[in-house]
């Protein structure tokens, strides 16, 4: 079997990616059921077979089965890290369980998949969040996680805004001027780059700033619905200011398998990598459902071996495009993000398994 770092993440076809990424789903299946006892109890009230001969036929768990359960598959003193997901205070979060080689793996798979797309040399890099984010001790966040993965791709990492969200100007006018028409690397969740970045600068006045500059954005797009901003008016809007060559990649992911990511290429679509698989299910029937069709997100990955994440059923819907034939001519399946399943159409955790 290939070793993951062997692997070109965004170039391996349908045959070679079973061959591969199949029998990892299958060992972590055996792994979790073997030292999750939750784990192997759910298993065993489904009947499904532990090893599968289909990527459709690998057991899932519901996302919000985390949100009720410490699901682990390490010794308590193996822990590293417990990552909560974002939300209000009034929501029940979820609780992943990381121990070293998870939290590494995931670290060193989100920078081969990344680099993939920005060359092996790093660029300078401006954060476009507060600087304090990655040490806060009470409760890593998933934010605070996305921000620290990243940063391995970059050097010189400048945070963009004040401890209040505001942007702190001497600190961003210090990296344009440095690295003014050079070609740089963004990162930031969705709205705080649209919201506490790129309007600030728009208002400023800054224009055409860098020349190739990469953006990775991720989170979703419910609070810029709100406000009417969709993607095409997100990216066009952030390239007057970053220059017309940058690219601008939204990604996908979530903090239940955190690690696996799904970029957005050039042609707009969020594709699946060589180390994650997507499948989209009829939201009633929950049987795969044809290209296409609109369904539930089922996200695979091979990095989560501290606790059973690996096969999740989220309550995003989606819509398959294609596989490893699209126009931007990376492999995988293509789809795209719909929104949220409907609070009344989420089932309770016995019936969806
Ligand atoms: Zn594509």
């Amino acid at each position: 079997m290939q070793d993951w770092t062997e692997i070109n993440p965004l170039h391996l076809s349908r045959v070679e990616k079973k061959a591969w990424l199949l029998p990892q789903l299958n060992q972590l299946t055996q792994l979790h059921s073997e030292n999750c006892e939750r784990y192997a109890n759910i298993l065993n009230g489904t009947g499904l077979p532990l090893v599968a001969s289909e990527f459709d036929d690998v057991p899932y768990l519901a996302a919000r089965l985390f949100k009720l359960l410490r699901l682990s598959s390490v010794e308590e003193g193996d822990v590293f890290k417990t990552l909560t997901s974002s939300g209000t205070t009034s929501q029940v979060k979820s609780q992943i369980v990381l121990d070293k080689q998870t939290a590494s793996l995931q670290t060193k798979v989100l920078v081969k998949l990344l680099s993939s797309i920005t060359g092996k040399s790093r660029r300078p890099m401006l954060l476009v969040d507060r600087q304090g984010l990655t040490n806060d001790k009470s409760g890593f966040s998933a934010r605070g996680a996305g921000v620290q993965g990243l940063s391995f791709l970059g050097r010189d990492h400048t945070y963009a805004l004040n401890e209040d969200l505001t942007p702190n100007w001497e600190r961003i006018d210090q990296f344009i001027e440095k690295y003014k028409g050079q070609s740089v690397l963004i990162f930031g969740f969705t709205f705080m780059v649209w919201q506490y970045f790129v309007t600030e600068l728009l208002n400023r006045g800054d224009r055409s700033l860098f020349d190739n500059a990469i953006l990775f954005h991720s989170g979703g797009w419910k609070k810029l619905q709100d406000k009417a901003v969709d993607n095409h008016t997100f990216k066009s809007t952030t390239r007057e200011i970053l220059g017309e060559s940058a690219a601008i990649h939204n990604f996908y992911g979530m903090v239940e398998q955190i690690g696996s990511v799904f970029v957005e290429c050039s042609h707009g679509h969020l594709h699946a990598s060589a180390y994650s698989d997507i499948i989209i299910r009829n939201q009633n029937t929950l049987e795969p459902a044809a290209f296409g069709e609109q369904g539930q997100i089922q996200v695979m990955s091979f990095i989560p071996r501290s606790y059973p994440g690996h096969s999740i059923l989220t309550e995003d819907l989606g819509r398959l495009l294609g596989e490893d034939d699209c126009s931007c001519g990376w492999k995988g399946c293509y789809f795209e993000v719909i929104g949220r399943l409907p609070k009344t159409e989420i089932r309770g955790c016995s019936d969806v398994f």
